[in-house]
């Protein structure tokens, strides 16, 4: 049983949701006209229990099956916030809010999953409860993450959370998983590198901070080639590198240097914040100056828990007959924050031959509907049969 006839129904419903979505943009946690309209809808589908302001701009909506015995809770996952770039798509429906468009997919995310949820309230054909969750901010906000800290999983007894993302360049209609690590945790790191400035032609009354600064580039080389295991994924890119002064005859008192660490596990994180922190201290010292790291833990990394992976593929196997494997993706994903505290998984489903994420031109194809929101339903169905 491929996708469910009663989405083939509502695509047009759905798409035209998603399309007004599109027209307007909300980025960050501003989501208000967008939650606004989610739990209006979530309220008139029958959800039986709608609730605002989790993680700021949050909505949860809770729909119970026709018997609730089994003591299930699954927690469904859609992110609701655009991106702040000038949409260049053309369609009827483009943004009328200039320089903010939805440049990835996240319309389709939130329009598909009140699609299925519209389905879930209307059928109610499983033992125990399904929590849908829409979040705000997962364009770095951290949006998923004060969900969380808002008590979302316990507040709400979830058990398992899922998540999906369209992902252009697969077939329309056909996913795509991996389990274990998947996305990269994406940390950010400022250095701020102080010395004695003084007159250019008089290095030896300094210390001079640039060149202590490009000692600690250089060593910072070492922790990719030096201290990971070689089979493991890390990023260390020094992305900035600004001098107190800019005068040709001047040794600057600071450098200011930023970049990112991209790494896909909890071990080499936590290995490459160590590292930094010393090699940026000792290197400094060696020469007299005085270093300080900010390292600043954005994204976890996204791992999959295997069981739910193999569940997750096995459904979209029902769907779409297939579920091709993944590939690392090296950008970050804030369901990692879902992922830490409850099993789950999430899958990439395909949005065809459209521009790639976060171009001008990128629109989610309203085509792929049926099958996400035929998805959701049966992770659903399938994880808490009806009694
Ligand atoms: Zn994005
Ligand atoms: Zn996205």
């Amino acid at each position: 049983m491929p996708i469910k006839n009663r989405f083939a129904e509502l695509q047009p419903e759905i798409a035209a949701w998603r399309q007004d979505l599109h027209a307007h943009p909300e980025v960050l946690f501003d989501t208000h006209r967008t939650s606004g309209i989610v739990a209006e809808k979530l309220s008139a589908f029958g959800c039986d229990e709608v609730v605002t302001g989790i993680g700021r701009t949050g909505v949860i909506g809770v729909i119970k099956g026709k018997s609730d015995t089994s003591g299930k809770v699954v927690g469904l996952r859609a992110d609701m916030d655009a991106l702040p770039i000038p949409e260049e798509t053309g369609v009827a429906y483009a943004s009328k809010t200039p320089g903010q468009m939805h440049a990835c997919g996240h319309d389709g995310h939130t329009a598909m999953l009140l699609g299925a949820a519209k389905y879930l309230c209307e059928t109610r054909n499983f033992d125990g409860r399904v929590v849908v969750i829409f979040q705000p901010a997962e364009e770095g906000g951290g949006g998923g993450r004060e969900m969380c800290e808002d008590g979302m999983m316990d507040r709400f007894g979830i058990q398992e959370v899922y998540g999906m993302h369209n992902w252009p360049g697969l077939e329309v209609g056909q996913f795509a998983i991996r389990p274990g690590a998947f996305f990269a945790a994406t940390d950010l790191f400022e250095i701020e590198v102080e010395g004695k400035g003084g007159h250019a032609a008089k290095p030896n009354e300094t210390i001079d901070s640039t060149v202590v600064a490009s000692h600690i580039v250089l060593a910072l080389q070492t922790i990719a080639s030096r201290n990971a295991d070689p089979v493991d994924q890390v990023v260390v890119s020094v992305t900035g590198f600004e001098t107190s002064s800019q005068a040709f005859n001047v040794i600057p008192q600071k450098v200011l240097m930023k970049g990112t660490v991209r790494t896909m596990s909890a071990e080499m994180r936590d290995m490459a914040e160590a590292r930094m922190t010393k090699l940026v201290e000792g290197v400094a010292e060696s020469f007299g100056a005085v270093a300080k790291l900010n390292y600043m833990r954005n994204y976890p990394v996204t791992v999959n828990h295997e069981v739910q992976t193999d569940f997750a593929a096995s459904v979209a196997r029902t769907v779409s007959g297939d579920c091709a494997p993944a590939d690392l993706v090296m950008g970050g994903e804030d369901f990692s924050f879902m992922l830490e505290e409850r099993p789950g998984a999430y899958i990439l489903m395909g949005n065809g031959p459209s521009a790639a994420l976060h171009h001008p031109k990128y629109n989610f194809d309203d085509e792929a509907i049926p099958a996400g929101c035929s998805w959701w339903a049966e992770i659903v169905e399938q994880r808490m049969p009806a009694a």
